[in-house]
C-alpha cells in the first residue's frame, strides 16, 4: 500500500559479485521488457551494473560468483552479517562453476602460466556456502532472469519457492528437439535439473549440467544411455567437470 507515492514495503536489495564474468548480473539487469517492473518492487541499494549509488542497507543479498582470495572471504562474511537472506546467484556461487577447473591443477602452475612473475593472490575455488551460510541457492550459467525474478517475488511475499524437480530432458522434449546422442554428441541433461528451457539443446550442444542434480537423478539409467551411444565415464566426468555442479554424481567406474 503506498502513502504519498512511497511504499513502505519496499524491500532493500543488494547485487554483489564475487569470482565471476558477472554474467548472472548482467543477465537480471539485460531483460529490459520486466526490468522497471521487477525493480518497482524492490529498492536496490547496490547494483553496479545498473547504478552507482553503494548502500550497505540491504535486505536480501544476490551474490554471483566463488570465492578464490582471502579478501573475498571477510567481504563475504559482511555482507552475510548485514543480509537477512542470503542469496546465491548462479552456478559459480553454488558451486564453483567454471571457476572450478583452476582446481584441477596446482595453483602456484597456473598463477605461473596466467600472469608469468607477476605475484598474484589467489587461492582455491570455493562456493559460497564453504564460506557462509547460503538461504537459497538460483542455479545456471547465466541464471534465468525470469526464474530470479519470480523467486525474488517469492521472498517479498513469503510464498513457497520451488524448482523443477525433473531433468532438462523434459524441457527438451517439450520443444521437440532432436536428442543430441542421437547426432553422436554427448549430454548430461538425463541427470541435470530442468529451469533453463533446455536451451543447450535447443542450440544442437549438450548440457553441461550447469543447473546441478535434478530431484531423483537416476545416474545408472544416466550411465546405461551413455554405454548404448559409445561414451565412457571418463568422457561423462570431463564434462561434469567443467562447472562442477553435479556432486551427487557418483559413478560405478568397475
Ligand atoms: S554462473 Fe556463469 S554467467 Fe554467472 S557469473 Fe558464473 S560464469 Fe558468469
Ligand atoms: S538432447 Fe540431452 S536433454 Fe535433450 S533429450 Fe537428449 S539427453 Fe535429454
Ligand atoms: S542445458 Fe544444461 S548446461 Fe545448458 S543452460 Fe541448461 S542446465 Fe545449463
Amino acid at each position: 500500500m503506498k502513502y504519498l507515492g512511497i511504499d513502505p514495503q519496499k524491500i532493500k536489495i543488494g547485487v554483489f559479485n564475487f569470482t565471476c564474468c558477472e554474467g548472472c548480473a548482467l543477465a537480471l539487469a539485460n531483460k529490459e521488457e520486466t526490468l522497471v517492473d521487477f525493480l518497482d518492487l524492490l529498492d536496490v541499494v547496490t547494483f553496479r551494473e545498473i547504478s552507482s549509488d553503494r548502500g550497505e542497507d540491504y535486505d536480501i543479498a544476490l551474490v554471483e560468483g566463488s570465492i578464490s582470495r582471502d579478501d573475498e572471504i571477510e567481504r563475504i562474511k559482511k555482507i552475510r552479517a548485514q543480509a537477512k537472506v542470503l542469496v546465491a546467484l548462479g552456478t559459480c556461487a553454488c558451486y564453483g562453476g567454471v571457476n572450478n577447473l583452476k582446481n584441477q591443477f596446482k595453483i602456484e602452475e597456473v598463477v605461473e602460466i596466467a600472469y608469468g612473475k607477476d605475484k598474484v593472490e589467489t587461492s582455491k575455488v570455493r562456493p559460497l556456502s564453504d564460506v557462509v551460510k547460503v538461504d537459497l541457492e538460483i542455479p545456471g550459467c547465466p541464471v534465468s532472469k525470469a526464474e530470479v525474478e519470480k523467486i525474488v517475488v517469492d521472498i517479498v511475499n513469503q510464498s513457497e519457492i520451488n524448482f523443477p524437480e525433473y531433468p532438462v530432458c523434459v524441457e527438451c522434449r517439450r520443444n521437440m528437439n532432436t536428442c543430441v546422442f542421437d547426432l553422436g554428441m554427448i549430454c548430461l541433461g538425463p541427470i541435470t535439473q530442468a529451469g533453463c528451457d533446455a536451451v543447450c539443446p535447443n542450440g544442437g550442444v549438450g548440457c553441461l549440467g550447469c543447473r546441478g542434480p535434478a530431484e531423483d537423478a537416476n545416474y545408472e539409467s544416466f550411465r546405461e544411455i551413455l554405454e548404448e551411444n559409445g561414451f565412457t565415464m571418463q568422457e561423462a566426468l570431463e564434462r561434469i567437470n567443467f562447472y562442477n555442479a553435479l556432486p551427487g554424481m557418483v559413478i560405478d567406474e568397475s
